[in-house]
């Protein structure tokens, strides 16, 4: 059997750094946010160039902590792409905005940037993308449009560490970077943790008050705050894993390369060009017949997933929030499935599940 993943297999090769990590951590005997927090924020600050990194409880939290940091008023509109994950929706939600949904472009999955214009109000203060899959959004006009109307740009970059548009890290180009260190995630902790990345010192201390219960100075209290911190033993984990995340990227890179070059034409592969420097946190492929082909290769063993299996507006939880017909999303969530690309799968393993996929 070829499994989709294993999180034991993966964090494997790091099993000795991380016990010497853990034992460094547990005799220091400081568990909220210590040196570890502090040098793992340095280190990924560093690695984007970026001028400020702050650790938080994880992904959903960057984002919404990201929102809050500038105190818009209720029911503002962000825009966001139709066919993220749950979560970029959920934090506009959860920080009293409005989310407005814009369609995918159906070769990138990711936010068609002709469509965002005419979504724009003037009661739009913001832009979230989705580098989905890994693969970067095409930044340019984006940048453009922020400009133009004067809108803040936060970037969900939980599936894209590492990845570039034009040779720019993800992350990078909005006011912030969020980030997601789910275990399963190209750049994963052994539970949850996330970060902001940002270049403006004013948002930094808003971010940093915010994440530990609206405090500069213990037992005094600026703002209404959260308790939203990345913990000691994750992050002395991710220090340890940021120094393999390009090894990692590479890895996955080089899985991708197997499947473009092997998989017969009748699977839609991902998008490619020159400009996308794409790190694969998911190499998906679309089918009309996607159930079928799913069951065929469970079949002859081989494990594979649905990312994701129902478009945001079709939730139950977003009646009453979300209104109208997404059909480009739709038609994505209906056809795609992802095969394996985990760093502990090898090219032999991808050579297998290739031989499989196409005597479909
Ligand atoms: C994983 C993910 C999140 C949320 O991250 P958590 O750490 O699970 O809260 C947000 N957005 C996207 C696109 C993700 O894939």
């Amino acid at each position: 059997m070829i499994e989709y993943e294993n999180l034991g297999k993966l964090n494997q090769p790091f099993f000795e750094e991380y016990q010497k990590s853990f034992a460094e951590t547990l005799n220091s005997g400081w568990y909220i946010l210590g040196n570890n927090v502090k040098n793992f924020e340095e280190e990924f600050a560093d690695y984007h160039r970026s001028a400020y990194c702050l650790g938080v409880a994880s992904g959903l939290d960057a984002l919404l902590l990201a929102l809050k940091a500038y105190n818009f008023p209720p029911n503002s509109e962000v825009i966001v792409p139709s066919n993220t994950y749950i979560a970029t929706i959920l934090a506009i939600i959860h920080a009293g905005l409005k989310p407005v949904l814009v369609e995918p472009d159906i070769r990138t999955y990711n936010i068609d940037t002709r469509l965002i214009e005419e979504k724009i109000t003037n009661r739009t203060v913001a832009i979230m993308v989705v580098h989905l899959y890994g693969k970067p959004c095409e930044m340019g006009y984006v940048s453009r449009i922020v400009k133009k109307f004067d809108l803040k740009l936060i970037e969900d970059a939980a599936q894209s560490h590492g990845a570039k548009w034009r040779d720019k890290l993800t992350g990078t180009f909005g006011d912030f970077g969020a980030f997601s260190f789910y275990p399963t995630k190209n750049l994963g902790a052994l539970g949850d943790a996330g970060a902001l990345i940002m270049q403006n010192e004013d948002l930094f201390k808003k971010i940093k008050r915010l994440r530990n219960y609206g405090s500069d100075v213990k037992y005094y209290n600026e703002v209404v705050g959260f308790n939203s911190r990345l913990d000691e033993v994750q992050a002395g984990f991710l220090s340890v894993k940021l120094r393999k995340l390009d090894e990692i990227n590479e890895h996955k890179r080089a899985l991708a390369e197997i499947y473009f070059k092997e998989l017969k034409s009748d699977f839609i592969k991902p998008f490619r060009s020159d400009d996308h420097f794409d790190v694969f946190h998911i190499f998906n492929i679309r089918h009309k017949k996607r159930d079928q082909l799913k069951e065929f290769m469970l079949k002859n063993g081989v494990k594979t997933d649905v990312h994701y299996p129902v478009a945001p507006h079709k939730q139950k939880a977003m009646l009453g929030i979300i209104e109208g017909d997404y059909p480009i999303s739709e038609e994505i969530h209906k056809t795609t499935l992802s095969l394996p690309i985990s760093y502990f799968h090898t090219k032999d393993d991808i050579y297998r599940v290739v031989e499989v996929m196409n005597k479909f």
